[in-house]
């Protein structure tokens, strides 16, 4: 096989989407989890100022859409006040909340369900429509738990996008993600009676807790063809630590951007970490 060009160069051609990385702690230990994120992980959260900063200063650059995650974004504890300043603003971005879905109250849902027709989406985490499986991943527990999530939002009238981790690895475009899709539409409707928007497929990363556990396979031609579309040719997160080029990349120090004059947009930097290329081999990206 032809050995692959490494480092691989990255310019970041336009700034499209903003991610908040939050918050580093979470209510769950997941197996999988790209940061090893638990309930007393101190890498520290966003504030709400911080938050309020970055969001303004991305729509005044450009950027078309906003991501809340983490960590559990539900953990954060200005979610709700960041909520509603947003959506106080004279136009806003569509903006997506990523959770594990476990902590959605009615409450909160209720809270949610004001927001929906300003363009607000909720993406939630599973590993499967069977308890087994989920919970071989998040926990036990979780299954449960994640159901009552979705009921409190279905109960709203709000039908969440699920999304998936393929562990298996391997392109993502070689998986049938209709099939899937309707598997899990299927199932969580005939035997919990609940309702999805649909479903995202993303790819595992060998960092985290998966460390030494992801080997993805890609070619120079892989690289080349996906160069303009990872997230990091297109997008930034931010965390407490700074600004990143990915939100994969929020808990690696030596990958904090520095803003130039043209803020993000133009910067070409050099990926030499061995997760990126998942995001070459699958074409997963997180928006
Ligand atoms: S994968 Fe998500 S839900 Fe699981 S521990 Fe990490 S942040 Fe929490
Ligand atoms: S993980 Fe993917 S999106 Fe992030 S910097 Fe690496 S290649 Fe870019």
């Amino acid at each position: 096989m032809q050995e692959l060009i490494m480092p691989i160069k990255v310019t970041r051609k336009e700034l499209k989407e903003l991610w908040l990385h939050a918050t580093y702690r979470c209510n769950l230990t997941c197996k999988h989890c790209l940061f090893s994120c638990s309930p007393t992980n101190n890498l520290g959260e966003l504030t709400l100022a911080e938050c309020q900063s970055y969001v303004l200063k991305g729509m005044y650059q450009g950027v078309k859409a906003l991501y809340i995650t983490g960590g559990e974004p539900l953990v954060w504890p200005w979610l709700s006040d960041f909520l509603k300043w947003y959506y106080t603003l004279e136009s806003v971005l569509p903006l997506t909340i990523l959770t594990n879905g476990t902590l959605i109250t009615a409450d909160m849902a209720m809270m949610f369900q004001g927001y929906i027709g300003q363009g607000l989406n909720l993406r939630i985490s599973m590993e499967c429509y069977t308890k087994t499986n989920h919970e071989a991943f998040r926990g036990q527990g979780s299954f449960d738990q994640v159901l009552y999530g979705i009921r409190n939002l279905n109960n709203f009238g709000i039908r969440p996008m699920i999304a998936f981790v393929n562990k298996s690895g391997g392109d993502l475009c070689s998986l049938d993600q209709l099939k899937l899709e309707s598997e899990f539409r299927e199932k969580l409707k005939s035997d919990f009676g609940l309702e999805i928007k649909g479903l995202k497929i993303i790819a595992a990363y060998g960092k985290g807790r998966f460390a030494g556990l992801v080997h993805p396979v890609v070619s120079n031609e892989q690289v080349r063809s996906r160069l303009e579309t990872v997230q990091c040719a297109y997008g930034v997160a931010v965390s407490k630590g700074g600004v990143y080029p990915c939100p994969i990349m929020v808990d690696v120090p030596e990958s904090v951007l520095l803003e130039t004059k043209a803020g993000f947009v133009g910067q070409s930097f050099e990926l030499n970490y061995g997760f990126c290329l998942s995001c070459f081999a699958t074409g997963s990206c997180c928006g």
